[in-house]
């Protein structure tokens, strides 16, 4: 079966297709979201997801988050003092999102499509197949995130033309896409966004207004302490949706702080956010050729979108409610379990025709000449502009610029900057021309870009008709059978938990971490029972251990 999996920056999950549409695929831990959390102690035990979220506040040097941001970047992540790139962690979180998969659909999973962000360049999209790979999965298809949330919402009840915008504010990343439904063809007319803006910002945003009420500041505060304020700031921002004020208390050096923050006092403070907001989503309908007005239904997702702070806001903006019939954090995923029906034509699946945008730009080093005469070298001639839809084939001529010229170099070049240098370089070609008086002679470049990232690069001369060709395939970095199985080898020293271990060491886990931030009686409780939970383990009585388990459980649900 191939599955759908949303890979995201703060959660992870996949889904399948059934008969009744597409479903989420619980996790060990009977959950649906799985946080892109890995952790690795000395020995080499690996701890995806929930547990590895609470083995930040006792071991912070084991845990890495948010690794997404650096997928494709030569970053690395030091975990107990291991090395690992983000694709590496990335093949963990899908390593374990495999594992349970095959678990609860009884079947082995080599197949998935994966969604990434729409702005992810060629590169970053590269990395999430190495990743994939490594977790042992063929990836059937990369899908844009917004591609995916308008399938999951345009497959089942869009009879009529229709224009979305795609809001989708994750932990980390911001997209916005606007699509247009025309006669069964979903086409993503423009993409836009912020690598660096999500909800983490807003929950930063809570812990400033914090520190302020309390008189400190984030310097101030012990590694452990910033994870925890972080931790409450993140619980107190998600309760904002019920509550007009929220209460944040925390442990700063054995003395508990308390502040009171009202929703109004935070919506204030978050202003700058929302501003910033509002350029991806102008800069996307005017490069669609859009009004505000002409979109017909504004799709929220990501978890982020959950805010009533941003809620509130898109509905002022758009002067509309936008469309939550979805989980938002579950959209992506089952959109990617229906691509995945579509790629297995099941006949349940009406077939819908995706095209993508180019999300960057590609173009071309050229020289550029004034007015005056002075040459200027080393600068950008786009040729398939960011937002094209793909399939595209664009053609430009360039002459040359000195007397004499015997060849024409191209430089195949993706980026957004106005200088060769500041983009990325993906292949070169030459042709030679005949010498003649500079700007006689010429070359025309055509690229052509489809949809599976193939890009073509054909330069012919215009005076000869010579011609060469170049292709740069998306999968060009795509790792040997041989490559994959070594860092398979590599990282096989990795040992993922058993559920029922990694269930008992979750609690254990946030036992530890709720005795470390408690004080008095409330500590002695959590003490007593963690110590006869460890006892029970010990003795083996399986009626003993899951009677402790749940009473520790209640009591830990209680406190916090
Ligand atoms: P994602 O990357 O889509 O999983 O989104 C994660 C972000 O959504 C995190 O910053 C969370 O704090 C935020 N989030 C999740 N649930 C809520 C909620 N109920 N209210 C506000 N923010 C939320």
């Amino acid at each position: 079966m191939v599955i759908g999996i949303d890979l995201g920056t703060t959660n992870s999950l996949a889904a399948y297709f059934t008969e009744d549409g597409p479903k989420i695929i619980p996790n060990r831990l009977g959950k649906n979201l799985t946080p892109s959390a890995v952790s690795v102690d000395p020995e080499g035990n690996v701890y995806v997801g929930e547990t590895a979220i609470e083995r930040q506040s006792l071991y912070p040097d084991s845990v890495a988050r948010t690794f997404k941001r650096s997928m494709g970047t030569d970053r690395e992540y030091v975990l107990s003092g291991r090395h690992f790139r983000s694709e590496e962690l990335s093949s963990m979180v899908l390593r374990v999102l495999k594992e349970d998969a095959e678990h609860f659909l009884g079947e082995e999973v080599t197949e998935a499509v994966i969604s990434v962000p729409a702005y992810f360049d060629d590169k970053r999209r590269k990395a999430t197949k190495k990743a994939a790979e490594i977790a042992g999965l063929k990836v059937e298809r990369l899908i844009s995130e917004p591609t995916a949330a308008a399938v999951a919402y345009g497959l089942y009840d869009k009879t009529k033309d229709t224009r979305f915008l795609v809001f989708d504010l994750g932990g980390g990343t911001f997209d916005v896409s606007v699509l247009e439904l025309y006669h069964n063809i979903l086409e993503v007319r423009a993409v836009a966004g912020d690598n660096y803006l999500g909800g983490e910002d807003f929950t930063r945003v809570l812990e400033k207004l914090f520190l302020q009420k309390c008189k400190l500041t984030m310097s101030e505060l012990s590694e452990k302490e910033q994870v925890r304020l972080n931790r409450q700031a993140e619980k107190a921002k998600c309760s904002f949706s019920d509550n007009a004020s929220v209460k944040m208390s925390f442990l700063y050096r054995d003395q508990t702080v308390e502040q009171e923050i009202t929703l109004k006092e935070y919506e204030s403070a978050c202003e700058e956010l929302l501003d910033k907001i509002k350029e991806p989503v102008k800069k996307s309908l005017s490069d669609a050729g859009l009004k505000l007005s002409d979109v017909d239904e504004v799709i929220l997702i990501g978890g982020a979108t959950k805010l009533s702070v941003v809620r509130d806001f898109l509905i002022r903006l758009f002067r509309k409610f936008p469309d939550t019939s979805l989980n938002p954090d579950e959209t992506v995923a089952l959109g990617a379990a229906v691509q995945a029906a579509m790629k297995e034509r099941r006949e349940e699946v009406k077939e819908i025709i995706l095209t993508d945008v180019c999300s960057f730009t590609l173009g071309t080093e050229v020289v550029v000449e004034y007015e005056d005469g002075k040459f200027e070298d080393g600068r950008f001639c786009p040729i398939i502009e960011r937002n094209t839809v793909i399939p595209a084939s664009h053609t430009e001529r360039l002459y040359t610029v000195r007397d004499n010229q015997e060849k024409v170099r191209v430089r195949v070049l993706q980026g957004e900057s106005r200088f060769a240098k500041n983009n990325l370089f993906l292949g070169e070609l030459e042709m030679v021309v005949p010498k003649g008086p500079k700007g006689k002679e010429a070359v025309d470049v055509t690229y052509t870009y489809d949809i599976n990232s193939l890009l073509e690069v054909v330069v012919t001369a215009v005076s000869t008709g010579f011609s060469q060709s170049l292709i740069i395939k998306g999968e060009e970095n795509q790792m040997t059978d041989e490559e994959i199985r070594e860092r398979m080898q590599e990282l096989s020293f990795l040992k993922i938990q058993p559920k029922d271990i990694e269930e008992n060491r979750l609690l254990f886990l946030r036992a530890e971490r709720k005795y470390e931030e408690s004080l008095g009686e409330e500590r002695k409780r959590i003490d007593y029972y963690l110590t006869s939970f460890e006892a029970a383990l010990e003795r083996g009585d399986k009626d003993e251990i899951e009677e402790l388990r749940a009473k520790l459980l209640s009591i830990l649900d209680e406190e916090e």
